[in-house]
C-alpha cells in the first residue's frame, strides 16, 4: 500500500465496517489508486465472487420536448425547434414489439418534461406496452419527470383522491404498468451546484422523496450521480451519504420496495452549455465507481453504463467494484460518447464475451436481478436462481 492513510480505511472495508464521509474523499483523492482499486475489487468479489449481470433491454425517450433548459443537456428541445419530436402511442408499442421480437426483457422509458401531454397518454402508454408485450418489465419516468406528471395529475385528475401527490400519481401509473423507476435526474444532491446547473429542476430532497414514496409502494428503483462538471469532491461524497440514508431508512422502515444498484454518469460538455469545462478521465471514472461500491454498503449493485462509459471501461470497471454492465440499449438520445449517433447498441453475445474476456461469469438478469433462462426464443425467470 503506497498511501498509509488508506490503511484504517482497508480494516473496515475488511472487517464490513461502514465507511464515513473523510473516508470516502480519503478514497476519491489518495494518489493509491491500485488500493482503491483492490478494496472495491475485495467488497464486490465478497457478494458475487466472479459473477458479472447484463441485461436484454431497450430505451426509449418517447419525446425530447421539455419546458426546462437545463445548461448541462443536449437532448431537450422546444417545441417547433429543429430535431423536436415526440411519439404516438402506436409509435410506442411499435418499439415494444421490436423490443420483445429482441429477446428485450425490461424497457426503459423516459423523456423531457413535456410542455402539452396530458397524464392519461402516460397511463395510455404503459397500458397499451403492457398489452401488446406483457412480459416486458417497465422501467419509467425519473423523479423529475414523476413530479412534473405530478402536476399534470393534479390538473387531470381534480376531484379524485390523490390528485396532485406523487403517491396519488403513482399509483395510478402502477395500476397501467408501471414495474419500477430509474435512477435519472438525480445530478449532484447540493443546493449550489444546482442553482449553477440544474435551475428548475427539483432538488436532492424532493428527488429522494419521490423514491421514498416509490419504496413505500414497493417498487424498486436505481440512483445516479452525473458527476465530473461543477460539483466539488465533497458535493460527490455528499450524495452518496445522502442516498445511504435514504437506503437505511427503506431498510429499517420494511419497505417492499428500494434502491437495487447506483449508476454513476460521467459528465459530457460537448454539445451543452458547459462545453467550456474538460468533463471526468477515465481514471475519475474509475474511482466513482470504486467509491460508490466501497461507500454505498447498503446498495447491491454498482452498474457501469457502457453507453456513457465506453464497453471497455465497463470491461475494466469489473475489476473496480463493478458487477453490472446494464444492458443491449439499441437507441439511447440522451448522451453521446464521442458524437456517437442515437443508434447504439451491442449485443448479448458481445456483452458475455467482454465479462469472459475481462476474467467473470456473465449472467443475464431481468429488471429485478433474477436470473433469465433462455430456450431459443423463448425465455423465463428462474424464480430459484435469484442473483443476490
Ligand atoms: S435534463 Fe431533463 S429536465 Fe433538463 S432540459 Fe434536459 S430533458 Fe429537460
Amino acid at each position: 500500500m503506497q498511501d498509509p492513510a488508506l490503511q484504517p480505511i482497508a480494516e473496515k472495508v475488511y472487517a464490513g465496517e461502514r465507511l464515513t464521509a473523510a473516508d470516502g474523499l480519503a478514497l476519491l483523492t489518495t494518489r493509491d489508486v491500485w488500493t482503491l482499486g483492490e478494496l472495491a475489487h475485495h467488497a464486490r468479489t465478497q457478494r458475487y465472487g466472479t459473477a458479472a449481470y447484463y441485461n436484454i433491454n431497450r430505451h426509449l425517450n418517447y419525446s425530447n420536448l421539455c419546458v426546462l433548459s437545463c445548461k448541462f443537456c443536449e437532448f431537450h428541445r422546444k417545441p417547433g425547434q429543429d430535431g423536436a419530436y415526440q411519439y404516438s402511442i402506436d409509435e410506442v408499442v411499435e418499439h415494444a414489439k421490436k423490443a420483445e421480437t429482441a429477446g428485450a426483457t425490461e424497457m426503459h422509458i423516459v423523456g423531457g418534461l413535456h410542455p402539452k401531454l396530458k397524464f392519461d397518454y402516460y397511463t395510455d402508454l404503459l397500458r397499451a406496452v403492457r398489452q401488446a408485450t406483457p412480459a416486458i418489465h417497465l422501467k419509467a419516468f425519473t423523479a423529475v419527470e414523476l413530479t412534473h406528471l405530478a402536476r399534470i395529475h393534479k390538473r387531470d385528475r381534480k376531484g379524485h383522491p390523490g390528485a396532485g401527490t406523487i403517491r396519488g400519481m403513482l399509483e395510478d401509473l402502477i395500476a397501467a404498468g408501471l414495474g419500477s423507476l430509474p435512477g435519472g435526474g438525480a445530478e449532484v444532491f447540493d443546493d449550489r451546484v444546482h442553482n449553477e446547473v440544474f435551475r428548475g429542476k427539483i432538488g436532492g430532497l424532493e428527488w429522494i422523496n419521490v423514491h421514498r414514496t416509490a419504496h413505500e409502494l414497493g417498487l424498486m428503483s436505481n440512483a445516479t450521480m452525473l458527476y465530473g462538471h461543477v460539483e466539488t469532491l465533497e458535493d460527490r461524497i455528499n450524495h452518496l451519504c445522502l442516498l445511504r440514508d435514504a437506503q437505511d431508512e427503506a431498510i429499517d422502515q420494511g419497505h417492499a420496495g428500494r434502491f437495487q444498484t447506483i449508476i454513476p454518469l460521467p459528465f459530457f460538455p460537448d454539445g451543452s452549455e458547459l462545453e467550456h469545462l474538460p468533463g471526468p478521465t477515465g481514471l475519475d471514472n474509475l474511482r466513482m465507481l470504486a467509491v460508490c461500491r466501497l461507500m454505498l454498503d447498503n446498495f447491491d449493485h454498482v452498474k457501469c453504463f457502457w453507453i456513457m462509459q465506453t464497453l471497455p471501461m465497463a470491461q475494466l470497471g469489473l475489476s473496480w467494484g463493478v458487477d453490472d454492465v446494464d444492458g443491449t440499449v439499441v437507441w439511447y438520445d440522451i448522451t453521446k460518447v464521442g458524437g456517437a449517433g442515437t443508434h447504439q447498441e451491442t449485443t448479448p453475445a458481445d456483452l458475455q464475451k467482454l465479462i469472459r474476456e475481462a476474467g467473470y461469469t456473465p449472467i443475464e438478469r431481468d429488471t429485478l436481478y433474477r436470473r433469465v433462462i433462455r430456450d431459443g426464443a423463448d425465455w423465463r425467470i428462474d424464480e430459484a436462481m435469484q442473483t443476490v
